[in-house]
């Protein structure tokens, strides 16, 4: 998600690059709406953000005010209608919004709001808006204070009338959100890597609960919300965010890192090499060399060309994913004691295929060290995880794992170790996917573990 209000700037064109820097947080569709200070015109379309906009595109899209968006769809299928940025005509023109996280009071808003023709949160949110713009008569700013403690869940927004910019987090900050400047262009990113593309500066990071809003008096910030603990998804440290990308004022690389040499000091293994998944496990697995002293070699060869399998959302093309996309090298493999190492497992289908090919290539034992806790309980705050059946650690024993991807043995960082990796305040994270413990209500109604009890 990426936002930028300047003046006489190309604002497409900065989203655009911004949106490229960002390609890692969704891979479905991308869009940008742009306003030329009267009219905001939104070009959207299934793909990556390269697909869908090319010279003749951006050169239609002139303005100096735009938001962008690039989606990984976790609710409301994965088709056109539901690509954002989300536009609404409001009188002679519009809001658009776009959005990262999910809502966790769909059903209670979609009353409040009416009937729609929205699928996805994200819409919702818009019409709710406009909403309160159009019968309050309220500007943009305005309208956000009023109805956005009415949101609840993780949002983090990029919206926009034909004038203003607002970036808002919601009051756990699930989904980082930074502000930039690059001279007198504003510029507000879902990471910091998408300041560096543009050569902007980083302001800092917007608090959770905290709402900016630029406009020819550059940025003002305002709380609308009461006052809630943080929660930064772990995830974003372990897996999801740019390792060129600083949350909560660190380096997610060295924070990885960080992660593997935990992981060495905690699960020591005799062995002959260690070998990251490729690029997920690369600093967890440089951690975990440097501390144990056994020697770092890249046996798995990643195909630059495919993106993160587990982003597209059916489970037959993910398995045909892993294949497309990783091989194993026999040179570096045949005859070794193999320490493998990843960020995570999550369902497992990628890493009991990965396993299987390692053994293939000849190592004579395989033992999986992973840099995070076993990930047990579903994301409701954007992670498309899937549902609890699907999660290899939801009901098995470290054991069970073992032999079900037919490993020597695989030992998992603990979540103290994890925190500590992060250098940050253990509290300041979501941990639900690891421990159950949500922290806001939940729909677990709607599945079918509603009776099951966070252990
Ligand atoms: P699997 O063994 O099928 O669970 O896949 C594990 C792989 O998925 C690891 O390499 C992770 O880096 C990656 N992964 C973890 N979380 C996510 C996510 N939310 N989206 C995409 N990939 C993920």
């Amino acid at each position: 998600m990426f936002g930028v209000r300047g003046n006489d700037v190309d604002a497409a064109r900065l989203t655009y690059f911004g949106l490229f820097a960002l390609q890692h947080r969704g891979q479905e569709s991308a869009g940008i709406a742009v306003s030329d200070g009267d009219n905001i015109t939104v070009y959207k379309d299934m793909g990556l953000v390269a697909q869908v906009f090319d010279e003749t595109v951006l050169a239609g899209l002139g303005g100096d005010l735009a938001i962008g968006h690039t989606r990984y769809s976790t609710t409301g299928s994965n088709r056109w209608e539901n690509s954002q940025p989300v536009f609404r005509h409001l009188g002679s023109n519009g809001i658009a919004l776009a959005h990262n996280g999910n809502l966790t009071n769909t059903a209670t808003l979609a009353a409040e709001v009416g009937p729609v023709a929205a699928t996805t949160d994200s819409e919702l949110m818009t019409e709710a808006i406009a909403d309160a713009m159009q019968s309050g008569e309220l500007s943009l700013d305005e309208a956000l204070t009023t109805v956005l403690p009415r949101f609840e869940g993780a949002f983090t927004l990029a919206v926009m009338d034909s004038t203003t910019l607002v970036g808002v987090r919601d009051p756990h900050g699930f989904r980082p959100l930074c502000l930039g400047n690059l001279g007198d262009t504003w510029v507000i990113a879902s990471e910091t890597a998408a300041l560096d593309i543009l050569g902007a500066d980083l302001v800092r990071e917007i608090e959770p609960g905290e709402m900016v809003i630029v406009d020819d008096h550059g940025p003002r910030f305002v709380n609308p919300f009461p006052k809630s603990k943080s929660s930064l998804c772990i995830f974003e440290f372990v897996y999801f965010a740019r390792p060129d990308s600083t949350l909560l004022g660190r380096n997610v690389h060295t924070k990885r890192q960080l992660m593997g040499r935990l992981l060495a000091e905690q699960a020591p293994v005799e062995a002959d090499v260690v070998v990251p998944v490729p690029e997920s496990g690369i600093p967890a697995a440089q951690g975990f060399a440097e501390v144990s002293g056994v020697p770092y070699s890249d046996g798995l060869v990643k195909n630059r060309y495919v993106g993160r399998t587990f982003i597209q959302p059916a489970q037959e093309m993910r398995d045909r994913g892993v294949r497309m996309k990783l091989n194993a090298m026999p040179s570096v493999i045949d005859g070794k004691r193999v320490v493998l190492v990843d960020d995570s497992i999550v369902r497992g289908s990628t890493t009991k295929q990965l396993v299987a090919m390692v053994r293939e290539a000849g190592a004579t034992e395989v033992h999986l060290r992973i840099s995070s806790p076993p990930y047990r309980w579903p994301c409701f705050y954007g992670m498309d995880t899937g549902d609890r059946s699907t999660l290899l650690a939801a009901d098995r024993s470290v054991d069970e794992i073992a032999s079900h991807l037919d490993v020597d043995s695989v030992v998992y960082l603990t979540l103290e170790n994890l925190t500590r990796a992060t250098r940050s305040d253990p509290d300041a994270f979501c941990t639900a996917c690891l421990t159950g413990a949500y922290p806001t209500e939940v729909p677990l109604a709607d599945s079918k573990f509603l009776l099951e009890q966070p252990s």
